[in-house]
C-alpha cells in the first residue's frame, strides 16, 4: 500500500488496449490509489493535461491518431518551465531503438508489455514518489524566495532608513562644526578687541613713562613688566589665531596645518623638526576639513606641550572613502596603562570625540620612550560610516584605539589654562 498522500495522487493510464486500461486501473485501486484516470482515445490527453495534469502518466507508444512519443512532446512542450509529471512508457516493443526515441522524449521509466503486476505497482510507486519530493522541494523553494524576498526588502527598507539617518547626522555635524567655529570666531573677537588692547596699552604705556624714572631699581622693575606685558601679548595673539585659522579660510586645510607647524612652540621650548605630507585624491567637505584641522592642531599642540620631539610629522592621506590623518614625533611616548587610568577631560579625549562626532574613529599609539602616534580617520561620504559605534580603529584591540582611548593632559587650544588635568604627570 503506499503511504496516505501517494494514494491521492492523480494517475493517468492512456493505451488504445482497453484491456491493459482495465487491468492497470484494477491494480492501481487494489493498491489503494483513488484517483486513476483511464483513457482509450489519446486524442483526449491533451484536454487532461491541461485540464487536470496528473502525477503521473502511464503511456503507451504505439496508437492510432496520437502516438505515444507525440504526447511525450506535448507534456515536455506544456511543463517546459515547470515540474513535468513523470512518464512510466508501456510497450511491447522492447527494442533498444524504441527505448532510446522514448527516453529522449522524456521518458522516465519502461514497462514491457505483457506486465507483472507487481513490477507495475513498485515502478508506480518509485516514480510517485520521486515525483512527489520533487513537488515537496519545488515548495520550500517557492517559500524560501519567499522569505529572501521578504528579508531583501526589509534590508533595503533598513538602509535606506539608515542612509537617511546619515544624512541627517551630516547636516547635524555641519551645524555643530559651524556653531562651534562660530563661537571660536566671537571669543578671538571678543579676547582681540578687550584684553589683547588693554594689553598694547599698558605695554605703551609702560615703555613711555618707564624711562622717567630716575631709580634704576624701579626702571628695571618697570622693564621687567613691560616684559611680562610683551610675552602676555604673544602668548594671547597666538590664541586668537588658534581660536580663528584665518589660514583654513585663505589657504585651505594644507595652508592652515603648515603654518600650524611653523607657528612654533612656547619660548624657550626646543622646536622639533616638522614635515607635512597631504595627498588627498577628494577634497573633504568643509566641515570634514575642520575636524581634521582641530584635530591636528591638538595632536600638534600636545607634543609641543609634552614629547619633547626632535621630530614632528603630519601626514594626511585621502581616497574616496575617507581621510587619514597621523600625527607621529618621536619624543618621549607615553604609557597607555597609566594614560588609560587618567579619564575625564583632556586633549585626547576631545579629538576622539570629534573624530566620532564626524563618524570616523581616532587611535593613540604609544610607548614610554619611543614616541606617539595619533591616527584619525573621517569618511568623505556619511553614508559609508552610518554607525559611529561601529566604526572600530584598526588594531583596536591590542591599542588604545576608538573605543579606549586614553586621556592626556590637556592641550586643546584655547582651553582656559589649568581645566586640562595639569599636574598628571603623564607625559614629559
Ligand atoms: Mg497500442
Amino acid at each position: 500500500m503506499p503511504d496516505a498522500d501517494l494514494g491521492k495522487s492523480r494517475i493517468l493510464v492512456v493505451d488504445d488496449e482497453p484491456a491493459n486500461v482495465t487491468i492497470l486501473q484494477r491494480v492501481l485501486a487494489q493498491e489503494g490509489y483513488k484517483d486513476v484516470i483511464g483513457v482509450t482515445d489519446p486524442r483526449e490527453v491533451p484536454a487532461i493535461l491541461s485540464q487536470a495534469p496528473p502525477d503521473l502518466i502511464l503511456l503507451d507508444l504505439l496508437m492510432p491518431y496520437l502516438d505515444g512519443y507525440r504526447i511525450l512532446e506535448l507534456v515536455a512542450e506544456l511543463w517546459r518551465d515547470g515540474l513535468r509529471p513523470p512518464v512510466l512508457v508501456l510497450t511491447a516493443d522492447a527494442t533498444h531503438r524504441a527505448r532510446e526515441r522514448a527516453l529522449r522524449a522524456g521518458a522516465m521509466d519502461f514497462l514491457t508489455k505483457p506486465f507483472d503486476h507487481l513490477e507495475a505497482v513498485l515502478r508506480v510507486r518509485n516514480l510517485l514518489a520521486w515525483r512527489h519530493l520533487e513537488v515537496h522541494l519545488a515548495r520550500q523553494n517557492e517559500r524560501l524566495e519567499e522569505v529572501v524576498d521578504l528579508r531583501t526588502r526589509a534590508l533595503h527598507e533598513s538602509v535606506e532608513r539608515l542612509r537617511e539617518a546619515a544624512r541627517h547626522r551630516e547636516k547635524l555635524l555641519n551645524r555643530l562644526v559651524d556653531a562651534q567655529e562660530m563661537e571660536r570666531r566671537e571669543v578671538a573677537a571678543e579676547v582681540h578687541d578687550t584684553v589683547i588692547q588693554t594689553l598694547v596699552e599698558l605695554q605703551l604705556r609702560l615703555e613711555l613713562h618707564g624711562h622717567r624714572f630716575e631709580d634704576p631699581v624701579l626702571r628695571a622693575e618697570i622693564e621687567r613688566l613691560s616684559d611680562a606685558a610683551a610675552r602676555a601679548l604673544a602668548e594671547l595673539r597666538q590664541l586668537v589665531s588658534q581660536l580663528r585659522p584665518v589660514a583654513m579660510e585663505t589657504d585651505g586645510l594644507e595652508g592652515a596645518i603648515r603654518e600650524l607647524l611653523q607657528a612654533g612652540g612656547r619660548a624657550g621650548s626646543s622646536e622639533p623638526a616638522t614635515t607635512l605630507v597631504v595627498d588627498l585624491s577628494v577634497d573633504p567637505p568643509l566641515a570634514t576639513q575642520t575636524v581634521l584641522y582641530r584635530i591636528a592642531q591638538g595632536a600638534i599642540s600636545n607634543v609641543r606641550r609634552h614629547a619633547a620631539a626632535r621630530t614632528l610629522e603630519v601626514r594626511i592621506t585621502g581616497d574616496t572613502a575617507g581621510v587619514d590623518l597621523w600625527v607621529r614625533d618621536d619624543g618621549v611616548g607615553f604609557d597607555p596603562v597609566e594614560i588609560l587610568a587618567i579619564r575625564g577631560r583632556g586633549g585626547l579625549a576631545i579629538m576622539d570625540e570629534r573624530a566620532r562626532l564626524a563618524g570616523g574613529w581616532l587611535q593613540a599609539d604609544a610607548s614610554v620612550g619611543h614616541g606617539a602616534e595619533i591616527h584619525a580617520w573621517l569618511p568623505l561620504d556619511p553614508e559609508a560610516a552610518v554607525d559611529p559605534e561601529a566604526a572600530v580603529a584598526p588594531g583596536a584591540d591590542d591599542a588604545p584605539g576608538a573605543d579606549d582611548v586614553p586621556e592626556m593632559e590637556s592641550a586643546e587650544p584655547g582651553e582656559p589654562p589649568g581645566t586640562g588635568g595639569a599636574g598628571s604627570g603623564t607625559t614629559g
